[in-house]
């Protein structure tokens, strides 16, 4: 529904596509910067017959949806090895929009073991580690430089490009790369339709476990 296949060997075909692709906001209308993007809401995809009209709306707000969404954005990402990343935007969230972004040192020394907080100290050799939060003896220094994965949100992509400075292979590695994010909006679509074909939403009560303060005698 979003891939579309291209002739990589003609210059212009793949400027074509390129120019033409759908475009959103990476932030918001008046930061002005866009980015190549889909709509996936939920009237621009296909409603299986079967599927009734309240499944169709409510599982959007579903956890295990959620999950399988943004594990779907997280493997592009790691895909893309985090210099490009895929992400939601817009009201109601109907826009996937490709983001500029990378890793970077997180500039955490250690993390505890016992409850995974991380700190930005490092535990001198042949101390003990206390953990800040939960007072384990437990706090350990990485191994490796602590990396995190950061986003451009504010940056645009090929706003103003016209693509004429550009190298074959360099405009083939860009039409390649939208492709894929037009692959993965298709991924997501059809995941969504699948999860509505096979699943209905039940309720369940879960009991959340809470503080009280209560009296003792002294
Ligand atoms: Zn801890």
């Amino acid at each position: 529904m979003y891939y579309k296949e291209i002739d990589k060997r003609y210059r212009e075909t793949m400027i074509k596509y390129l120019r033409k692709h759908f475009r959103y906001n990476t932030m918001n209308s008046w930061n002005k910067s866009t980015s190549y993007a889909n709509n996936i809401k939920l009237y621009n995809i296909d409603k299986p017959a079967d599927v009734d009209d309240d499944r169709w709306w409510d599982m959007l707000s579903i956890t295990d949806w959620q999950e399988k969404l943004s594990d779907l954005l997280e493997d592009f990402g790691r895909r893309h090895d985090w210099l490009w990343q895929a992400g939601i935007n817009g009201r109601s969230s109907g826009y996937v929009v490709l983001y500029k972004g990378g890793i970077k040192s997180s500039g955490y020394k250690s993390y505890c073991t016992h409850c995974g907080q991380k700190n930005y100290q490092q535990v001198p050799e042949g101390q003990v580690g206390i953990c800040g939060r939960c007072d384990a003896k437990t706090r350990v220094n990485f191994k490796q430089t602590h990396m995190q994965v950061f986003t451009w949100p504010g940056k645009d992509t090929d706003m103003y490009e016209d693509f004429e400075a550009w190298t074959l292979t360099e405009i083939r590695q860009r039409v390649e790369l939208v492709q894929d994010f037009d692959r993965l909006c298709d991924d997501i679509a059809s995941e969504y339709v699948n999860l509505c074909k096979h699943y209905r939403i039940s309720e369940e009560e879960i009991l959340v476990p809470k503080t009280i303060k209560v009296l003792e005698p002294v």
